[in-house]
């Protein structure tokens, strides 16, 4: 089973992604956090997108497409990802589309958690306290969060429109929104 968790940054995906990896033992395939490990490495990708990052603005999708198609060719993985913080722009959605075509696979659920400007503000300070992160300051946060409403509302069109797409609050507990996807996917 593929999944897309989609929301905004602090909408609660990477909590509902690790969930999801140990109950369906799956995959999660957090753009987030491939990013970040570039970064810590050095590499050259790395270099070329830490100020970005840093600034709270999205990554080109070609690196990150690059970074998707090495993960999704994994033959042992197939059929076991949950998508944490991609697709996040149309092209991505798109390219996903053909990835998923071309190794055969397709996605089995989308679930849109959504949050409002203000509890996410609230939770991203929260985590910068927890995970010292570099892109977790307001001003940041604020940009992440105005980035993701023009860039990812078109994807949010593109997905509303299949069946298999459910809008949750984000902002309820985790522990309801569990329950709730529990309920979708019914394994
Ligand atoms: P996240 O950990 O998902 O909140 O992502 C942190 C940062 O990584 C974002 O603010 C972007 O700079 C970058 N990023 C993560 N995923 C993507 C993506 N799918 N497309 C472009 N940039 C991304």
């Amino acid at each position: 089973m593929n999944i897309i968790l989609f929301g905004p940054p602090g909408a609660g995906k990477g909590t509902q992604a690790k969930y999801l990896v140990k109950k369906l033992n799956s995959f999660q395939i957090s753009t987030g956090d491939m990013l970040r490990k570039e970064i810590q490495k050095n590499t050259s990708i790395g270099k070329k997108i830490v100020n970005d990052m840093d600034d709270g603005k999205f990554v080109s999708d070609d690196i990150v497409n690059t970074l998707i198609e090495n993960a999704l060719s994994d033959p042992n993985k197939k059929n076991r990802f949950i998508f944490d913080g991609y697709p996040r722009s149309l092209a991505q959605a798109k390219n996903l589309e053909i990835l998923l075509k071309k190794n055969n696979q397709k996605i089995d659920f989308i679930f849109f958690l959504n949050v409002d400007k203000e509890t996410i503000i609230k939770r991203i300070e929260q985590r910068k306290i927890l995970e010292k992160r570099s892109d977790d300051d307001l001003n940041t946060i604020i940009k992440r969060f105005d980035t993701y409403m023009v860039t990812t509302k078109p994807v949010l069109d593109f997905y509303s429109k299949n069946q298999n797409f459910y809008e949750l609050d984000g902002a309820s507990k985790i522990e309801e929104i569990k329950a709730k996807i529990d309920n979708f996917i019914k394994v």
